[in-house]
C-alpha cells in the first residue's frame, strides 16, 4: 500500500521520502529523485521524426517513457505529472521523403503523426500531457536564436546562425565526448562559414523549393537541437525535472540542447535528471533505418496483440542493450498467456492495488523485469487459492500488471486472438471525451484540440451539439 503521504513509500518499515531512483546519466550515478516541485513534476522525451512508420527500437523509449510517466503519477498523482513529447514535422529527412515520394510535406508528416499515435495506443501507451509539433513554435525558436545572439552565442555566417560551442564552457561535459570524436560524432559538414567545425545551426536558410519561415535572418528553418529546447521551455519552464530520450540522442542532440537552454537561461540547468535507454539490437547491430535492420511496429501488429510487443519491450531492463526476435515474441505471448488464464477465473474482478514489492522494484530505475518476475510468482500463489482470498489476490495481481500497462484486455477477448482491435473501447472513448470537456471548460483550447486529433487518429470523430459531445466511429 501506498503511505497516506503522497510522496512517500515504506520500504521493509523504513519511510522513504523520496522512494524513486533514477540512474542519471549526466552524472553516471543512481540518485533518488526529487523534483522541483512534487506539486508540478515534469518530463520530456524527445519524439519521432515523423516521416516514415517506426521501427520497434524506436518505441523502446515511447515505452519505457510512459513507464517512467505511470511510475511518477503513482507517486506523485495523476494531475501532478507533466510529460510533454514532441513530434518533429521539420527536419531534412522529412524533406527528402517529400521529394522522393512526391507527396506534400504535410500530407506525409499528418500521415505519420497519426499513425504514431495509433501504434502507440495499440501499445498501451498512454497520451502524454503535451504533444508539442514543432512547426507550431517557429516564433519561441527566433527568439531563442535572438537571444543567443545577444548573449554572444551565436553568429551568423552566409544565412546561417550557428552556436559557437567555445562561447559555452560546459560544451563537452554532460556527454564527455573529446574534441575528436565530436567532430566525428556529430558528423557536422565542415562548412567554411563556420568558426570552428564543431559549431552547430541554429537556423538555416531554406532554398525556394524547401520549407521555411520569414526570420531576421531570411526565410529559413530551424534545426533539430533548437526545436526541442524550445518546446521545453515553452511547454514546461527552464528547469525541468526529467530530460528522456534514447542513448543515441546524448550526443550531439542533447549537449546542443544543454548548450542552447544554458545560453538564454543564464546558466540554468535544462534538466535536473537525464535518462537514456539503452538500444534495440537485431542481430550483431543496434536496429535502426540506415542498417537497414528494422522490424516496423506496423508489420507486428499484424500479427501481435500491442500488450506482446510492450511485454517484450519491458522484458529487459531500459538501459541494457536486448536483442530482438521472434523467440522473444514467442515467450512474451506465453507468459502473458499464462497472466490471462489466472484473470479468465474471474473476469470482472477490478484491480485494487499493486503489492509493495512490486511498487519498489518500479521505483527502482524502473526494473521491469523484476516486476515480471514478482507477477509470475502472485500468479503461481493465486492459481492456488480458493474464494474470497483468491478474488483479492487476481485483483492485486491485475492492479500490478496495470502498473505497468500490462492485462488491460478481457481475458475471453485475448484468448479468441482478436489481433485488429475495434480501437478504443466505449470507456476509452467517453474517458476522453470527458477529458476534452475539461481542457475547454478550463479554455485550453490547444489541449482540446489535441484530445479532438488523438481520437481522429484512432478513428473516432465527434461533434460539439447544445446537448453535449457526439460522437461516432469513422
Ligand atoms: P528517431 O525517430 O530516429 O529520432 O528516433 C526516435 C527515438 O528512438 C530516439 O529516442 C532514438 O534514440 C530511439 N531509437 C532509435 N533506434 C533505437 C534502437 N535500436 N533501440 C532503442 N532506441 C532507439
Ligand atoms: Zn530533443
Amino acid at each position: 500500500m501506498l503511505d497516506s503521504s503522497p510522496f512517500k513509500n515504506r520500504v521493509e518499515g523504513r519511510t522513504l521520502m523520496n522512494p524513486i531512483t533514477l540512474y542519471d546519466s549526466a552524472t553516471h550515478k543512481k540518485r533518488a529523485f526529487v523534483p522541483g516541485d512534487p506539486g508540478r513534476v515534469t518530463m520530456y522525451v524527445c519524439g519521432p521524426t515523423v516521416y516514415s512508420y517506426a521501427h520497434i527500437g524506436n518505441f523502446r523509449p515511447a515505452v519505457v517513457f510512459d513507464i517512467l510517466f505511470r511510475a511518477l503519477r503513482h507517486l506523485y498523482g495523476t494531475e501532478a505529472v507533466v510529460y510533454a513529447r514532441n513530434i518533429t514535422d521539420i527536419d531534412d529527412k522529412i524533406i527528402k521523403a517529400a521529394r522522393e515520394t512526391g507527396e506534400p510535406i504535410e500530407a506525409i508528416t499528418q500521415k505519420y503523426t497519426a499513425v504514431y499515435l495509433e501504434e502507440s495506443a495499440r501499445l498501451n501507451i498512454l497520451l502524454p500531457t503535451a504533444e508539442p509539433v514543432a512547426t507550431n513554435y517557429i516564433d519561441g525558436m527566433i527568439s531563442m536564436v535572438e537571444k543567443l545572439l545577444t548573449n554572444g552565442f551565436a553568429y551568423v555566417a552566409d544565412g546561417h546562425v550557428l552556436f559557437e560551442v567555445s562561447r559555452f564552457h560546459d560544451y563537452g561535459a554532460f556527454s564527455g565526448v573529446n574534441q575528436d570524436e565530436m567532430l566525428a560524432g556529430a558528423r557536422v559538414e565542415v562548412a567554411s562559414y563556420k568558426r570552428n567545425p564543431a559549431d552547430f545551426v541554429l537556423w538555416k536558410p531554406s532554398k525556394a523549393d524547401e520549407p521555411g519561415w520569414e526570420s531576421p535572418w531570411g526565410r529559413g528553418r530551424p534545426g533539430w537541437h533548437l526545436e526541442c529546447s524550445t518546446m521545453i521551455e515553452r511547454e514546461l519552464g527552464q528547469t525541468i525535472d526529467v530530460h528522456g530520450g534514447g542513448q543515441d540522442l546524448r550526443f550531439p542532440h542533447h549537449e546542443n540542447e544543454i548548450a542552447q537552454s544554458a545560453g538564454v537561461h543564464s546558466g540554468a540547468p535544462l534538466a535536473r535528471y537525464w535518462v537514456h535507454n539503452g538500444f534495440l539490437h537485431m542481430g550483431a547491430d543496434k536496429m535502426s533505418k540506415s542498417l537497414g535492420n528494422t522490424v516496423l511496429v506496423h508489420d507486428l501488429l499484424k500479427q501481435w496483440h500491442g500488450e506482446v510487443l510492450r511485454f517484450a519491450l519491458l522484458s529487459a531492463q531500459y538501459r541494457q542493450p536486448f536483442d530482438w526476435s521472434t523467440d522473444l515474441l514467442v515467450q512474451s505471448k506465453q507468459q502473458l498467456d499464462r497472466f490471462y488464464r489466472l484473470l479468465g477465473e474471474a473476469p470482472d474482478v477490478l484491480p485494487s492495488t499493486p503489492p509493495q514489492d512490486v511498487v519498489d522494484a518500479l521505483y527502482d530505475d524502473l526494473n521491469t523485469p523484476v516486476v515480471i518476475a514478482l507477477l509470475h510468482a502472485l500468479r503461481d500463489r493465486a492459481m492456488h487459492m480458493k474464494g474470497t482470498a483468491k478474488l483479492e489476490a487476481i485483483a492485486s495481481f491485475k492492479a500490478a500488471g496495470q502498473l505497468l500497462g500490462l492485462l488491460t484486455v478481457n481475458p475471453e477477448q485475448w484468448f479468441k486472438g482478436e489481433l485488429v482491435e475495434e480501437g478504443l473501447s466505449v470507456t476509452e472513448i467517453e474517458e476522453l471525451i470527458a477529458e476534452r470537456d475539461k481542457a475547454r471548460q478550463e479554455r485550453d483550447f490547444a489541449g482540446a484540440d489535441r484530445i479532438r486529433n488523438h481520437l481522429l487518429a484512432l478513428g473516432v470523430a465527434i461533434e460539439d451539439r447544445p446537448t453535449g459531445t457526439a460522437w461516432r466511429r469513422k
